[in-house]
């Protein structure tokens, strides 16, 4: 028998919800609702200089209004911290996991020595210098390694409920990447994969412009020993020049003072069409409306 369903909303505190936040929140609290399962909310704090103070229950807030209450009480990653040095350690007890002691320029020197300088989204893709010994540097990172003992680089398969299919050799497009960062704070890619394996996650909802991630989780969850969830990953609320809508680029925080138009909006970004009198009506059609599409 398949693990009972249990799905998060998992946003970093870094400001309120815009418009494209909450498409991601609605999505998986609708597919969490098809299906009969439950809706976690995980605030991912790990990166404390770019959190703002007060946003984590800004966000709570704005949930509530739009009629999204999770089914247990908040989880906030920053009091977890325990359990990404418990899976760092059995990472580095199995020889995945190595110190590197590069700064960023000696990076970005050693890429355009090897005539190498491309970037990733704008992250450079590491040249592996330190993955043999550091040489004398002192430690700064944590990073995995994205290479069998063979040779051979990472291949992860993996099919998303909307994208379709996906493949990505993770030595070639990303690299071997950090999983403890030089300030000392955990990498995103850590944490989220224990969190989604410590809470029982079966299914993972969230933004397009975060399925360029799913292959290094899939890495981690595999060699953590923890199930794979399944993925969706929804399409994303461009603003009036076609930039990916973000607290980054400056994006308008959500109004929540009308949520059934509010929801409404979101519901029509994931193609759904329901109607509802309120705010209750508007979210049970939504959940039809879903589950038709989705389940
Ligand atoms: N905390 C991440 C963000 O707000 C989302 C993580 C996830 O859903 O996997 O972009």
């Amino acid at each position: 028998m398949s693990a009972p369903y249990v799905g998060r909303f998992a946003p970093s505190p870094t400001g309120p919800l815009h418009a494209g936040s909450l498409v991601a929140a609605l999505a998986s609290w609708l597919d969490a609702r098809a299906h009969g399962g439950r809706w976690l909310v995980r605030i991912e704090d790990i990166d404390a200089p770019r959190c703002v103070p007060g946003a984590d229950d800004l966000i709570l807030a704005q949930l509530a209004r739009c009629g999204l209450v999770p089914d247990a009480p908040p989880v906030w990653q920053s009091r977890r911290q325990h359990l990404y040095e418990q899976a760092l350690e059995r990472l580095k007890a199995a020889g995945w996991c190595y110190p590197c002691g590069c700064s960023r320029k000696e990076i970005e020197q050693t890429l355009a020595a090897q005539g190498l300088a491309h970037a990733r989204h704008g992250e450079r893709i590491y040249p592996g210098t330190c993955r043999g010994g550091l040489a004398g540097k002192p430690p700064r990172a944590w990073r995995l390694r994205t290479v069998h003992a063979s040779g051979q680089g990472v291949q992860i398969d993996w099919t998303d409920r909307r994208l379709g299919p996906q493949h990505q050799d993770l030595s070639r497009a990303v690299g071997d990447f950090v999983l403890k960062r030089a300030d000392g704070l955990w990498a995103y890619q850590l944490a989220v994969v224990v969190d989604d394996g410590e809470q029982g996650i079966t299914h993972v909802v969230r933004g397009e412009d975060l399925a360029d991630n799913t292959a290094r989780q899939i890495h981690l969850q595999r060699l953590l020993g923890l199930p794979t969830p399944r993925y969706l990953h929804t399409p994303l609320v461009l603003g009036p020049s076609g930039e990916k809508l973000s607290k980054q680029t400056g994006a308008r925080a959500l109004d929540t003072s009308d949520p059934l138009s509010a929801v409404g909006a979101a519901a029509r970004v994931l193609g759904l069409s329901a109607q509802g009198r309120d705010l209750p009506s508007l979210l049970a059609a939504l959940v039809e409306a879903w589950r038709a599409r989705w389940v």
